[in-house]
């Protein structure tokens, strides 16, 4: 395009030259140092900004799921530059966040009962928003899930069921509000077998960290996708990002589009991490209250500012009625989300009732 525009400027400025003096040899030698010129230019593109805009992608993993990257720039090797940075940023949050390996967390779950234990300050920090968020949906989002979450396990298809009895004694050590935290000193408490499972919010802070190195570097559209959570940023080509939203238990139907433009949409459901046994569904969100698998809903989607709080948002939606939850959604500002009851009906709140199909 610039070359162009800089080419008919020159050709203005040869007829120009013609029209005053008239000679034809006159006329060809500044039509040739046009050209020249042109071509010099064309050879040195000196703005990135001129430059068309591009697309990069990436597919990886992440945290047990996939991870796929979108961002759009005008340099093909400064957007990889950054992507590689934010899928750094992103494992970085992982190896500090895991209970599946050694970790800053492993080492708090092995500390408990033994007073304040000095973590790093982003893990003090998830933590409070863990708790936050129990106070927000009255316990239904809990992250010491995990002192029972260890009774289940939905990397392999377990075959019998925990027993009913170990499930009470674990529901004990189940409880946000015995977590003691002092973000001043960094230090987490916990009671003796008590634990903490990062597993529902870890990988939406993730996604909210990972777009802030995007956004520190400039740029100004992406999608960052992990496993179907999304911080959508800008626009794709001039048009706003476009999200489906499937139906949990028909990836054929569509329940919703979204138009998207910075903000989050996250999905917890049923459907990802389960196991069946007598045709009953066990899957990965429990219900703090039962030790068992939720029965709120088959899937919540949340759409709100930060991955992080949408992510905690949709666990906890998921062990919580349709109802109750759309009310929490409701008086929430900035906040929207899609339920799919027990029942299988779709329900949407206020700001995405337009976008059901
Ligand atoms: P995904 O990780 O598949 O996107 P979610 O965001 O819904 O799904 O998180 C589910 C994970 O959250 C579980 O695998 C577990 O680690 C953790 N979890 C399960 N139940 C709860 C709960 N009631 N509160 C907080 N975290 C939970
Ligand atoms: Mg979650």
């Amino acid at each position: 395009m610039a070359e162009t525009s800089l080419f008919a400027i020159n050709y203005n400025f040869y007829e120009g030259l013609f029209t005053q003096n008239g000679r034809l040899v006159f006329r060809r030698f500044i039509f040739s140092i046009s050209v020249a010129f042109s071509l010099i230019l064309t050879a040195f593109p000196s703005d990135q900004s001129t430059n068309p805009d591009i697309l990069r992608e990436r597919h990886t993993g992440i945290m047990g799921t996939d991870l796929h990257l979108s961002v759009i720039g005008t340099n093909k090797a400064y957007l990889d530059q950054i992507i590689d940075d934010a899928i750094t940023e992103m494992k970085r949050i992982e190896d500090l966040m895991t209970d599946w390996r050694p970790s800053p967390l492993t080492t708090l779950n092995q500390s408990v009962g033994l007073g304040p234990h000095k973590v790093p300050n982003e893990l003090t920090v998830i933590i409070s928003h863990g708790i936050e968020m129990s106070n927000l949906t009255n316990g239904a989002f809990d992250i010491t899930y995990a002192g029972i979450g260890q009774l289940w396990t939905f990397k392999h298809k377990m075959t019998t069921l925990p027993d009913p009895k170990t499930i009470r004694d674990a529901l004990l050590f189940v409880n946000y509000k015995a977590i003691a935290l002092n973000l001043s000193n960094s230090t987490v408490s916990l009671p003796s077998a008590f634990k903490i499972g990062l597993g529902g919010i870890a990988k939406g802070y993730a996604i909210d960290q990972a777009m802030t190195i995007l956004i520190k570097n400039d740029i100004k559209h992406a999608i960052i996708n992990a496993g179907g959570d999304m911080k959508i940023l800008g626009k794709k080509f001039n048009n706003p990002w476009e999200i489906a939203i499937k139906h949990p238990r028909d990836q054929n139907k569509i329940m919703a589009r979204l138009k998207l433009s910075n903000v989050a949409v996250v999905t917890s459901g049923d459907y990802e991490r389960f196991f069946e046994i007598n045709r009953q569904r066990y899957h990965h969100i429990i219900d703090p209250r039962t030790g068992y698998p939720s029965n709120g809903c088959l899937s919540a989607t949340v759409v709100a500012p930060e991955a992080e709080f949408a992510d905690a948002l949709a666990t906890g939606l998921c062990v919580m009625k349709p109802k109750d939850g759309l009310n929490l959604v409701e008086s929430l500002k900035q906040v929207d989300a899609i339920l799919v009851g027990m029942d299988g009906i779709v329900r949407a709140s206020t700001g995405l009732k337009k976008s059901l199909r």
